[in-house]
């Protein structure tokens, strides 16, 4: 899987965070940091709840 985000749209909420902590940071100003572009298999199912809980969709999962 590889992992997206769009910066512009995140308005800093920390779901992702909160739901896949070793595959999503936030920066200083709150906005989501992408820590593993390409996450394994084991960060698979909260790399995808992540995306699901972002409240602007400003992440996007792409199965390669
Ligand atoms: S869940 Fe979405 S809005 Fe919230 S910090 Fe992550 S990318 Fe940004």
């Amino acid at each position: 899987m590889r992992i997206s985000t769009d910066r512009e749209a995140c308005v800093g909420s920390g779901a992702c965070v909160f739901h896949a902590r070793g595959v999503f940071d936030q920066h200083a100003d709150g906005r989501v940091l992408l820590l593993v572009e390409e996450p394994d298999e084991a960060l698979r199912a909260a790399a995808l709840t992540a995306a699901a809980n972002c409240p602007v969709n400003a992440i996007s999962v792409n199965d390669v």
